[in-house]
Parts: structure tokens; C-alpha cells; sequence
């Protein structure tokens, strides 16, 4: 009874508390901006006749301060993600250089005496009806760009503040219907705290992007961005899914707290950056990164990674706005080669579709992408493409430490395809004299039931597996990946999984061939000593999980990981084991504040 009362008071005093998806770790106590996609509709109102010259001038100005505005993005962009993101903002640069648009806008004005808000919009709002209209997903990009850009002139024009996000200026946390791969760029890494978005599972590429950022962040919270208002004290518990909007004055102190403790602990690991991972008795592992953008490369290094363990070159995309050629490919490729050097780096084909649709291609609506043309899929049809991407990947190897994977290989034949054209290129290279390492290493993601089931039969033929959880969870267990709706049904620490890596583990080990996970499963912390004892050899996620990964295994003997492993396996249900390894590593590893959700 006095705890209704204490909730009802809560609620009227607008201390609300809200439960997601924990996907990136961490705690953050700031207020809130809200990404605003939706263009506000803007009403029709007349002018006085013989000031439409003025009202001309108004909107010409406010045209050209949001041309500087995303000109300082631009360059802002570049500093801290590199050109791929910086170039990002030529799309909405490039919509400022319709003159045919904006001349219609000019005249609408003049003509017919309107204010200029409403002359923007209804010509700006038209083109983007018009390309949203489209069913090809490029166009529907472009629609999104038009708004963005529609909004800012308008947001000028009234002098409201410019952008949600990069103008914010002190320390706060972003909350979004969804993020696109774009947003990444618009979120100052030094202010942005905090991330929090209606859309997206544990492994959705929203997910994905937040942990990029390393800040602590909770996704699939359904309608929340239109239940919180900008300004609203949020905390966010990126450990528990936990968001408390407008914390009562105890929370606010009590999270403060944690937030700073965190801090603090994260900061304690950088001690171990430069150590290897290894464990008690000399057995040793590799700790590797996923990269999206090749600038990310530097994360890596500075977090202690033995390599990169994936590199996601389908980002690549966001460059061009189509697909890139051999040489800008190289020139991406060569540059994460050299940063690590001579580390190791895997780069993975292209994994374009599911639900990284980027423009260029012409992907056809699906009611399946997960399941539909996507990656190698994509790949085997489009051979020229592939052969592009052969070549540059083959250029990049001159320091020896590239290797080359597949995506989505479903079926042997397929794996055979991919390899004769590789090997076809590698011939092209040695007649046209063009220096390669001739012994580059060929993988594949371990990522489809059927290859996990049939690993033994792969093994003969790939120098690597690398198991990429994130889809074979959703195609073991049935469970969409990005679906918030069914996001508790996603269950890594399901015995199929389980048994699906070490069988895969077995066929890689009884055939001498390295294996790894680069599935966001291989960052979380609560999996580490049972992956290793499993028989992993490398663990690859997040740059910012690094440390924690390090600082577990450098704890623990390789004996300890068997004999859980072993424990691990005899369980029956994904509770029994995740129930088990919290106990378990709740108490061994009782001074880490982080423990991380039961979905990634
Ligand atoms: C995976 O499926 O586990 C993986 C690492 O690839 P992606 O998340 O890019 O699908
Ligand atoms: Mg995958």
C-alpha cells in the first residue's frame, strides 16, 4: 500500500522509471535531447504585399548559415571519425545546391506573397513525400536528408536552436526513435554521455553503433523518445537496462555516485592496456576489435587489442552513397593495415542487406532481409563486385597481416564460388606483376546453423572460422536481432548456442585451424571464461571492451575456464546458465562494477 502511494507520488512528480536492453555498459546522469525526425508541419501565412524582396533576403540568410553550420559538422565529422563520415554531410550540402528548388521557393514567395517558413516546407516537404513514395531504400535516405536539411533552414529561420544534437554543448544523453548509421557522426563523443533509443536489440546495428561511441546505452525501450521532453534529467544504467526519468533527489545522488565510481574503474583498467591476455597458467588468447569505419583502427590500438577481428567494410558505403571502387577501397583498407601493423586485421566482403540496405545497390523489398540477399548472397551475383573488392583487399596485404573472410555462408558451394574468384584474382595479380602476400588467409563467419552443424566439413577448406553470434542466435533460435517486441526471446546463452560454438570449436581444433567469435557475445564479460574454456581462441568485439575482457582472463587460470565450461555445458535451459554465470562471476569478480545484460 505505502509503495503504491510512493509510486503514485513518483509519477505525479514525473519520476518515471523505465526497463531496455542494456547494450553498451556504463552509467550517465545528464539531461536529455531528443533527436527530432519528423518535420513539423508548417501552417500557411501571408505576407504584406511588396515585403516578399525581404522575406527572400530572410531566407537566404538563413540558407547560408546552415551551409556553415554543416561545413563545421563536415570538418568536425572528419576530425573525429575520419573522411568516410565527414563525407556524409556532402549529401546535405548538395540539397542546398538544388537551385531549380530553391528558385521555386523564391518565387512561391513572391508571387504569392508567403512567408518564407512555409514556402520551404511545402516545396522541401513535397520532394521528400515524393522520394519516400519510392520502394528503394536509397531514395528514402535521400527523403530523411531532405527533412534534416529542410529543418535546420527552418530552425534558422526562427531562430530555435539549430540542431538537437551538434549543438549541444554540455555533457547530456541522446534519445532517438532509432540511429542511422549516419547519426554516429552527429554525436560529439565528448559531450554525448549517454544514448538511449526506442528501436533495436541487443545486436542491432543501432546497438552496434552506440557501443562504437563507448558511452553507456540502452535501446529498445518501444515509445520512450515521445514520452521524454529535452531537458529532462535522465539516468541511465547502461549495465541494467534501467532509465529513470527525472530522478528523485536520492536517486540522482545515489546514481551520481555510481557514475563516478564507474568512471574511476574504467580508468584503473588502462593499467592493462598494454599487458597480454593470458591467463594464471600461461594459456593465451587473442583479444581482437570489430571496426566499422577504418579511423576506429586507432581505438584499437589505444584499448590494447591484439587486432582487428572484423572489419565491417559494408560502412564503406556511407563514403559514396554507392559503391566504392578499387582504390578507394585500398586506401581504406591499406590505412587500417598500417595502423596496426603488424597486427593482424580480418576483413570481411561486404555484408550489405538484413538491415544494412546502403545506397548503390538496388535492394529489393523484402519481408525476410535477414534471411534474403544479403552479403556473399550478394556477392556471388554481382562477381564483378566482389572482384573489386578481391583487389583491393589483395593490394592492402603488402604488410602480411591481412586476412580475408566471407559473410553468410550458408552452403560449401558457395564457400567454393567465393575462393575461385579469389583465386582468379590472385592469378590477374601475379601476371600483372602486382605484389600481394600469396599467402593470405581465407575465413569464413561461422554465422548459419548449417555451417555450425556441418563445421568438420568447412574446416577442410577455410584457414579460420569466426563465429559470429549475433546471427546465429536469430537464425538458431528464431529470433529476429533487431525486433524489440521479441528482444527477451534473444538468448545467446541458449544450450543450442552453446553446443553450436563448441562443435564448431571441435571441427576448427581437430583440423588445426583458428578459431574466434566476433559476435557482440565475444565482448560480454559474464562469457568470457566459458568461451575461453570452450577452446576460443579469440574473442573480437567493441574497442571499449577490451580491457575488462583482458583484466578477466589475466584473473583467472585456463584450468578454471575448462572446469566451467564444463559445468556450463551439462545445463538445459539459457536461464540455468545465465543464472549460474552471474552467481559465478558476480562473486569471483566482486570489485568489477559492470556486469553486462542477458541479450548481446
Ligand atoms: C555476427 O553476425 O555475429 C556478426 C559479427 O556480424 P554482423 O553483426 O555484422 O552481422
Ligand atoms: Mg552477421
Amino acid at each position: 500500500m505505502r509503495s503504491d502511494f510512493r509510486r503514485f507520488k513518483d509519477i505525479m512528480a514525473g519520476h518515471k522509471t523505465f526497463q531496455g536492453l542494456p547494450v553498451s555498459p556504463g552509467i550517465a546522469v545528464a539531461n536529455a535531447v531528443v533527436l527530432e525526425r519528423e518535420l513539423r508541419k508548417v501552417n500557411r501565412q501571408q505576407i504584406r504585399e511588396g515585403t516578399g524582396e525581404l522575406e527572400v533576403e530572410r531566407l537566404r540568410q538563413a540558407i547560408q548559415k546552415t551551409r556553415r553550420d554543416l561545413e563545421n559538422h563536415r570538418s568536425k565529422a572528419m576530425a573525429s571519425f575520419g573522411e568516410i563520415v565527414a563525407k556524409i554531410f556532402d549529401a546535405h550540402l548538395l540539397i542546398l545546391d538544388d537551385e531549380p528548388t530553391f528558385d521555386q521557393i523564391e518565387e512561391g514567395i513572391l508571387t504569392e506573397n508567403i512567408k518564407a517558413e512555409y514556402a520551404l516546407f511545402r516545396e522541401l516537404d513535397h520532394v521528400a513525400r515524393n522520394l519516400s513514395a519510392q520502394q528503394v531504400d536509397i531514395f528514402r535516405d535521400r527523403a530523411q536528408d531532405v527533412r534534416d536539411v529542410c529543418r535546420r533552414i527552418l530552425n534558422h529561420l526562427d531562430g530555435s536552436p539549430t540542431d538537437s544534437m551538434v549543438g549541444v554543448d554540455k555533457y547530456s544523453i541522446l534519445v532517438a526513435a532509432e540511429l542511422n548509421p549516419s547519426d554516429i557522426l552527429h554525436l560529439d563523443p565528448e559531450l554525448i554521455i549517454g544514448v538511449v533509443t526506442d528501436a533495436g536489440g541487443a545486436t542491432s546495428h543501432t546497438a552496434i553503433l552506440t557501443r562504437i561511441l563507448g558511452v553507456p546505452s540502452v535501446v529498445g525501450l518501444r515509445n520512450f523518445s515521445k514520452q521524454v521532453k529535452a531537458g529532462d534529467l535522465l539516468v541511465v544504467n547502461g549495465n541494467s537496462g534501467k532509465i529513470i526519468q527525472n530522478p528523485t533527489a536520492k536517486q540522482f545522488e545515489k546514481y551520481t555516485k555510481k557514475q563516478s565510481q564507474y568512471r574511476s574503474y574504467m580508468r584503473s583498467l588502462s593499467d592493462i592496456h598494454q599487458l597480454e591476455a593470458q591467463t594464471t597458467d600461461g594459456h593465451s588468447v587473442t583479444i581482437a576489435a570489430n571496426i566499422e569505419l577504418p579511423d576506429e583502427a586507432h581505438r584499437v590500438i589505444e584499448n590494447g587489442g591484439d587486432g582487428v577481428g572484423l572489419f565491417r567494410t559494408e560502412y564503406l558505403f556511407l563514403a559514396k552513397g554507392g559503391l566504392p571502387d578499387e582504390e578507394e577501397q585500398y586506401r581504406e583498407y591499406i590505412k587500417v593495415a598500417e595502423i596496426l601493423n603488424p597486427k593482424p586485421v580480418i576483413i570481411r566482403t561486404f555484408d550489405m542487406g538484413g538491415d544494412k540496405a546502403f545506397p548503390g545497390i538496388d535492394f529489393p523489398h523484402e519481408s525476410n532481409p535477414f534471411m534474403g540477399w544479403r552479403a556473399i548472397r550478394v556477392g556471388l551475383e554481382k562477381p564483378e563486385m566482389l572482384r573489386t573488392q578481391f583487389r583491393a583487399i589483395l593490394r592492402a596485404s603488402i604488410h602480411k597481416n591481412v586476412s580475408i573472410m566471407f559473410p553468410m555462408i550458408s552452403d560449401l558451394n558457395e564457400l567454393q564460388l567465393a575462393k575461385e574468384i579469389f583465386h582468379e584474382v590472385q592469378a590477374d595479380f601475379k601476371q600483372e606483376g602486382i605484389a600481394f602476400d600469396d599467402k593470405m588467409k581465407v575465413g569464413i563467419m561461422v554465422e548459419v546453423p548449417s555451417v555450425a552443424v556441418m563445421a568438420h566439413q568447412f574446416a577442410k577448406y577455410v584457414d579460420f572460422f569466426s563465429i559470429g553470434t549475433n546471427d546465429l542466435v536469430q537464425f538458431t533460435l528464431a529470433v529476429d536481432r533487431g525486433n524489440e517486441q521479441i528482444a527477451h526471446l534473444y538468448k545467446p546463452w541458449h544450450p543450442a548456442i552453446l553446443h553450436l560454438i563448441k562443435h564448431t570449436v571441435d571441427a576448427a581444433n581437430s583440423e588445426g585451424i583458428h578459431v574466434g567469435v566476433c559476435g557482440e557475445f565475444a565482448g560480454n564479460p559474464l562469457a568470457t571464461l566459458l568461451l575461453i574454456g570452450l577452446g576460443v581462441q579469440e574473442l573480437s568485439s567493441s574497442p571499449s571492451r577490451i580491457p575488462q575482457v583482458k583484466k578477466i582472463i589475466r584473473s583467472a587460470s585456463f584450468e578454471e575456464c575448462e572446469n566451467l565450461a564444463h559445468k556450463v555445458m551439462d545445463f538445459d535451459t539459457s536461464s540455468d546458465v545465465y543464472d549460474f554465470l552471474l552467481r559465478y562471476m558476480k562473486k569471483r569478480f566482486a570489485d568489477m562494477p559492470i556486469w553486462f545484460g542477458n541479450n548481446s
